[in-house]
């Protein structure tokens, strides 16, 4: 039988996310194409999850192969290294069909335009400092475009951060209020054909060298240099979680709420798959560090589907088959516009 699915390629870059995103639109009956980078293919080609491999030297080869991808009704799905490898001005001129909102892009990356987002939604941020002279609490120094966490600081007052920036001369930071709590990374998707927002898992990060510190004793701690002892945020894995039952009205709400305010700042919104990046207190509040605007890899461990999109499809569904039904869905109702830019 020829589904509609089956006239179109499912793309993206062979990194991240990939796999399930690939696995996720076969299952949908779709094509797949892995976009990787010269002696990454063999991942691709072992799973199986790609019906077609294009190898490039640079990802941003994807600008000068587009013309013909367009022509073969190939439509792509970006994910967090997409986005960190093309930069988001690239991403914005891109004309291949691409699930997702651009214009959301510029209030994920700019810190202001994205607290003003989620505050506005509704969630309880981190406080911002915007002089380290103002720093009057513990915080953790990011640094602006750092790949995955690499770099990020504690300080404790003004002159720990003084001291410990010197390390990073020349580049720009924000400073944040540090949150004692759990971390709990909240997937959810959110449908422009039915209008309903998703929660679809959580995670929690791996991260080197913040989760191993705790494994030695505070004595062999302080033996070993201060670069070495500061703690860094270097993604490197991702954990499954499932979260308090009371607590999943909260985050339903909080991605609801998410969607609406994003519908009057940037178009049509934001739809499809998306993360916030959250902290819990013992007291039970909920802070809001980050969104990640697209599929979160704290999804990869549910590529057979998490507990949440069990109970809800009964059927193995990932984030990226969320994303390939979606597609479908809209392809069946004739409204692939909606769900495309
Ligand atoms: P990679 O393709 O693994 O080199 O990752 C490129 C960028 O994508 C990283 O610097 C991160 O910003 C982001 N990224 C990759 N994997 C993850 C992950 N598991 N969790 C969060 N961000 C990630
Ligand atoms: P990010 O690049 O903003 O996703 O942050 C990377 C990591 O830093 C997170 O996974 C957390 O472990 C940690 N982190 C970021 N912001 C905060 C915060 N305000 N309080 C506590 N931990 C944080």
């Amino acid at each position: 039988m020829v589904t509609h699915s089956s006239k179109w390629t499912i793309a993206t870059l062979g990194s991240h996310s990939a796999l399930q995103i690939l696995k996720g639109a076969q299952d949908e009956g779709f094509k797949t194409l892995a976009i990787c980078k010269k002696g990454t293919e063999k991942v691709y080609k072992q799973f199986g999850v790609a019906d077609k491999i294009i190898t490039v030297n640079d990802y941003m080869d994807l600008l000068k192969i587009q013309d013909k991808l367009i022509k073969d009704n190939v439509i792509i799905i970006p994910h967090a290294s997409f986005i960190a490898y093309m930069g988001p001005s690239n991403v914005e001129k891109l004309k291949i069909p691409y699930f997702g909102t651009k214009k959301i892009l510029e209030h994920e990356s700019d810190r202001n335009k994205e607290k003003k987002w989620l505050e506005g939604a509704g969630c309880v941020m981190p406080l911002i400092f915007d002089k380290p002279e103002d720093i009057d609490r513990p915080v953790i120094v990011k640094f602006h475009g750092a790949g995955g966490g690499k770099g990020y600081f504690l300080a404790r007052d003004t002159a720990d951060f003084k001291v410990k920036i010197k390390r990073h001369s020349g580049k720009k930071y924000t400073i944040q209020e540090y949150i004692l709590g759990v971390h709990m990374y909240a997937h959810y998707f959110h449908s422009p054909l039915t209008g309903e927002t998703e929660i679809l898992g959580f995670d929690k990060r791996y991260e080197s060298n913040v989760d191993s510190i705790g494994r030695i004793s505070a004595r062999d701690q302080m033996a070993l240099p201060e670069e070495k002892v500061d703690p860094s945020y270097v993604i490197v894995g991702n954990i499954p979680v499932v979260v308090r039952e009371s607590y999943l009205p909260r985050f339903l709400e909080m991605g609801e709420d998410v969607v609406t305010v994003s519908k009057k700042i940037a178009g049509r919104g934001l739809y499809g798959p998306f993360c916030l990046e959250c902290v819990i207190t013992p007291e039970g509040e909920i802070y809001v560090f980050e969104i990640s605007a697209r599929i979160v890899a704290g999804t990869n461990p549910y590529i057979h589907g998490s507990p949440y999109s069990w109970l809800r499809y009964d059927e193995p569904m990932s984030t990226g088959r969320r994303i390939a039904r979606e597609i479908n869905n809209a392809l069946k109702d004739d409204k692939l516009k909606e769900v495309l830019e």
